[in-house]
């Protein structure tokens, strides 16, 4: 079975089973128990678009901080994916009540991808169950055909210049049917200095399409 119909497959199964809460082993609703549902809420930004603006426009659904790093935490290192599709659900909420203005109906969704080193470790992007969670409610077509030319080292710690060139032509197309004059929206699950998305986002305008900006689960920023 493709790996990708797992979230669905572990969600039918869920409404038989009801699972424990991934980050209390409370007994669960959706996914979280009501109580961490409520927590990670909380993180939630008001106005999602508030970033929407400059050279590469970020959209985000909430800050990066305590619960909603826990549950990304959970989703990608104890491989929790009905959180990824679930976050794509409410990242797709968010961008349904605040479409920034400006983009045509089409659009279509790039997830960034993770090196096949990791992708095999994990067994899953993170940015694509988001990406399939978003475009199963947007109706947005999704397109994977960005990927990663070479591993790259964990940006944490490293200066804002080291952050650009560790990521630079870190991305290649392969098999794209992307064409000049679509726009697509970047989705991943966490923006922090945006190294990493500009240049996924460089590779894609140099074959003429438009990059509209970068939609997220979670930012750090808070200016
Ligand atoms: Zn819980």
């Amino acid at each position: 079975m493709p790996k990708l119909w797992q979230p669905l497959l572990d969600r039918a199964l869920n409404l038989f089973l009801k699972p424990n809460c991934p980050m209390c082993d409370r007994t669960a609703q959706a996914v979280f128990c009501k109580y961490c549902h409520r927590q990670i809420q909380d993180c939630q930004l008001l106005q999602p678009d508030r970033y929407w603006q400059g050279d590469l426009p970020l959209f985000a659904w909430g800050k990066y901080e305590g619960p909603i790093k826990q549950s990304i935490g959970k989703l990608k290192y104890d491989g929790d994916r009905s959180i990824g599709y679930l976050y794509g659900e409410w990242l797709a909420d968010s961008w349904q009540k605040h479409t920034p203005a400006g983009l045509p109906a089409k659009l279509i969704v790039v997830p960034i991808p993770l090196h096949g080193d990791k992708l095999a470790s994990r067994g899953f992007n993170q940015a694509e169950l988001i990406a399939r969670g978003f475009c199963e409610v947007t109706g947005a077509k999704l397109d994977l055909s960005l990927q990663r030319t070479r591993s790259t080292i964990a940006q944490f710690g490293l200066s804002k210049s080291d952050r650009q060139e560790n990521v630079a032509g870190a991305f290649t197309l392969v098999n794209s049917r992307l064409k000049p004059g679509n726009t697509v929206l970047l989705i991943d699950d966490i923006y922090t200095t945006g190294a990493t998305v500009r240049s996924a986002a460089a590779v894609i305008r140099s074959i003429g399409v438009n990059v509209c900006g970068v939609a997220v689960i979670a930012t750090g920023r808070n200016n």
